[in-house]
């Protein structure tokens, strides 16, 4: 049994991850549950969750809201899933990591900010090895390579069958990183030519420039492969959330930007691969659908079950890849130029400005072309590198000045 908590359990990866929780009934006890503004669906989902036992359920008014970090600290969890929207999720990651606790890690945002506080720490709980941990005594036993520290190691307790797991500091949920993660499983790390991450392209794949410059908000908020909350489908239509899983891929597999490329390939069945320096690749596919990435993540190292048909490549007799394009979607490519920089306020920069600049497009503050502008123009303001970015509370002092430069260049943008 796993003893599991969810941060932001109201939102499309938490609603999916109950799912999961209701295919998989007796493998999981959880234990709580948040919910940021919509209480009722909290109760309703949680209450339908049912068999094992009441979860406490929490709202959290501010961030980093002290009964949570509390219950992350005291509730004996297993396993963390990380799924609230935004900056929100960095204190949450924090503590989990500080209190042992492995993190099934939706929230991107809490590696582009923290990555380097956090993957020393994860490190740390896969006995220095940065990801693939196993069952102990045989089993599924996982690579511990030195170059990935946090992910493939680790340690918690079993799922129901009697065995010890030794599950990770981190395990992805953002299905490219999952993609990966699968695809180097027993593999040796050391000989990884590229990581390459998969992008659908967003609504906007086939607008010419000028068609770009008529979008809007409505248009924005419009996927048409995935089904998310409303931060990522801007980001997605941007093309930053791509940006942002470029950051997070380097943090969580400990390669450097040049080893990172991203394919756009539209029909989104293939989530990601990994070329080995022998030619040979490995990608991992399936339909699009967040329940196999959170799935595996919640139940690692074991296959749970999702409801989803089984895989038919038939379905799919021709499937395309081609380059993104950064000068249609300008936000990628500063995430680009970000990862040659590597360095923690640049990436913070980046995430906080981003931020700032969806929720103007959200309450109609900015024009969707302005979210590219609001991050170039704080990526080139010389503050981002005056503060010290080694501390959690170092990189929140810096989100909020970024959020505050962010909000006055937005004024003149109007
Ligand atoms: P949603 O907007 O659907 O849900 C966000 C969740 O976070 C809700 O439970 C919400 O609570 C809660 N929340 C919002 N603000 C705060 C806050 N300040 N403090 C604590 N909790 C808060 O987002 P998604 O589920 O789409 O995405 C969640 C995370 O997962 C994001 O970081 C995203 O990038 C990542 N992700 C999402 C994918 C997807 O397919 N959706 C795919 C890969 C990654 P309430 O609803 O009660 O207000
Ligand atoms: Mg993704």
């Amino acid at each position: 049994m796993i003893r599991l908590g969810i941060i932001g359990a109201t939102g499309s990866i938490g609603e999916q991850a109950i799912g999961v929780l209701n295919s998989n009934r007796g493998r999981f006890h959880l234990k709580f549950a948040t919910a940021h503004t919509r209480r009722s669906e909290l109760e309703l989902l949680t209450c339908n969750h049912g068999s094992h036992g009441v979860p406490e359920l929490f709202v959290t008014s501010e961030i980093g809201s002290q009964p949570v970090l509390d219950a992350i600290h005291l509730e004996n969890i297993d396993l963390l899933l990380v799924a609230s929207e935004g900056v929100s999720g960095l204190e949450y990651t924090y503590a989990a990591a500080n209190a042992g606790v492995p993190v099934a890690l939706a929230n991107k945002e809490s590696l582009v900010l923290g990555g380097h506080i956090l993957m020393p720490i994860f490190a740390e709980m896969g006995g220095g090895s940065q990801m693939f941990g196993g069952v102990s005594g045989g089993g599924v036993s996982g690579v511990s390579g030195d170059t990935f520290g946090a992910m493939f190691g680790g340690a918690g307790t079993g799922a129901g069958t009697g065995a010890q797991i030794v599950r990770p500091g981190v395990i992805p949920v953002d299905s490219e990183h999952s993609a990966i993660f699968q695809s180097l499983m027993g593999q040796d790390t050391s000989s990884v030519a590229k990581i390459v991450l998969t992008a659908s392209g967003g609504p906007f794949r086939k607008f010419t420039p000028s068609m770009m410059a008529g979008i809007t908000r409505e248009m924005a908020l419009f996927h048409p492969n995935w089904s998310m909350g409303q931060k990522i489908t801007v980001d997605s239509s941007t093309m930053m959330n791509k940006g942002l899983e470029l950051i997070e891929a380097r943090y969580l597999f400990d390669m450097p930007g040049d080893k990172i490329d991203v394919v756009v390939h539209g029909e989104s069945i293939v989530h990601s691969y990994v070329v080995f320096k022998d030619g040979a690749t490995i990608a991992q596919m399936g339909v699009p659908s967040m329940l196999a990435p959170i799935a595996f993540a919640l139940g690692y190292p074991y296959r749970l079950e999702t409801g989803l048909p089984t895989f038919d490549m038939l379905k799919y007799p021709t499937l395309s890849f081609e380059a993104p394009d950064t000068a249609r979607f300008p936000a990628l490519g500063l995430a680009q130029e970000a990862l040659k920089v590597d360095s923690p306020c640049v990436y913070i920069g980046l995430n906080a400005a981003n931020d700032m600049a969806v929720a103007g497009l959200l309450n109609d503050t900015i024009g969707y072309n302005d979210i590219a502008r609001v991050v170039a123009h704080i990526l080139d303001s010389e503050f981002l590198y005056k503060t010290d970015t080694g501390t959690i509370d170092g990189v929140q002092s810096l989100v909020d000045e970024v959020q505050h430069k962010s909000t006055q260049y937005m004024k003149r943008l109007r």
